[in-house]
């Protein structure tokens, strides 16, 4: 077994980065066939009203089943396809398929239910984000825009290019809605919370992971809360993972949680299930 040795260890991280170096090229090569191929598909996680223990909400989440590699989450893959542009037509499956799925389970799902998709920003910068034939797709469907909330991040929000403002308002004037994904990592420029229309905010999972264990992330997650509160948001916790993590996000007012405490992201059919069980 090799010690320490100056060469043992550069052959080890050399063959560990030739791995990953050459798994994304090959990942980078079927990327462009995965679509055509309907290699890809949405799981589900559910978002619980805090309150309640009731199921109200849902995140749509893109995995690519790889017929040899098996299944690869967004992890691995998200940022080649905004490298590539790829994300743009991923993006445009993405938003369909939720849509879909939705209207599939309007007669089982609680009043108001909602499902989020997550919107790069290089799709949102892209001229032709497919937004006019969503919203036909939608009304083809007789689905109300309510249904629906884009998860876009704080970065977005710092790009004041119009074309992005156009976007965020046309999505809103649809009736859907818009959330702020993982909160609090980002640049911290609170003003733009005033200057778009944004309905929730979701506490990123790192503040929550150590909310039991440290005071620091407490304080954050409740400034979150009430400002969120004062400024007319809901809020939304990720990464939920404890009974004690629950517990102390309800004791805040935290509006709304999701994560592996409650459920791993579902298979549309576990997904329905839970549906049944948990409305
Ligand atoms: P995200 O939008 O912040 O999604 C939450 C991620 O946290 C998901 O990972 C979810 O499986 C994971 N998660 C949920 N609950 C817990 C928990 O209790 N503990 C821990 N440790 N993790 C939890 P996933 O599905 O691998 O997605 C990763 C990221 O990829 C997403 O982060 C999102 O930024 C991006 N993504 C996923 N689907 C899409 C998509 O359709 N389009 C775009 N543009 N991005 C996507
Ligand atoms: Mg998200
Ligand atoms: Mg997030
Ligand atoms: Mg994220």
């Amino acid at each position: 077994v090799a010690k320490n040795s100056g060469r043992n260890r550069f052959a080890y991280f050399t063959s560990a980065l030739q791995e990953k170096a050459l798994r994304r090229l090959v990942l980078l090569n079927e990327l462009r066939n995965a679509l055509a191929l309907s290699e890809f598909g949405l799981y589900f996680q559910p978002i619980m009203d805090l309150k309640t223990g009731k199921i109200v909400k849902a995140e749509a989440l893109l995995r690519w089943h790889h017929p040899k590699l098996g299944m690869i989450c967004p992890g691995e893959f998200i940022a080649i396809t905004e490298e590539t542009g790829l994300i743009v037509e991923i993006g445009d499956f993405v938003f369909r398929e939720a849509a879909r799925w939705v209207k599939h389970w309007a007669k089982i799902s609680p009043e108001g239910f909602q499902v989020s998709v997550n919107m790069s920003t290089v799709q949102f910068q892209s001229k032709s984000p497919f937004m006019a034939e969503w919203f036909a797709y939608i009304d083809s469907l007789s689905l109300p825009g309510k249904s629906l909330t884009i998860e876009i991040t704080e970065s977005l929000l710092l790009d004041i290019e119009k074309s992005v403002t156009e976007k965020l308002k046309a999505f809103a004037g649809k009736g859907i809605q818009i959330s702020i994904d993982d909160f609090g990592t980002g640049y911290s420029s609170l003003s733009y919370l005033l200057k778009f229309h944004i309905d929730y905010l979701k506490i990123d999972q790192s503040f929550v992971k150590s909310l039991d264990t440290r005071n620091g992330n407490l304080a954050m997650a409740e400034a979150i809360v009430i400002m969120g509160h004062k400024m007319g948001l809901a809020v939304i916790a990720e990464g939920v993972e404890t009974p004690g993590q629950r517990d102390l996000l309800a004791s805040i007012g935290c509006d709304f949680g999701q994560g592996f405490f409650f459920a791993h992201p579902l298979s549309p059919s576990e997904f329905e299930d839970f549906l049944g069980r948990f409305s």
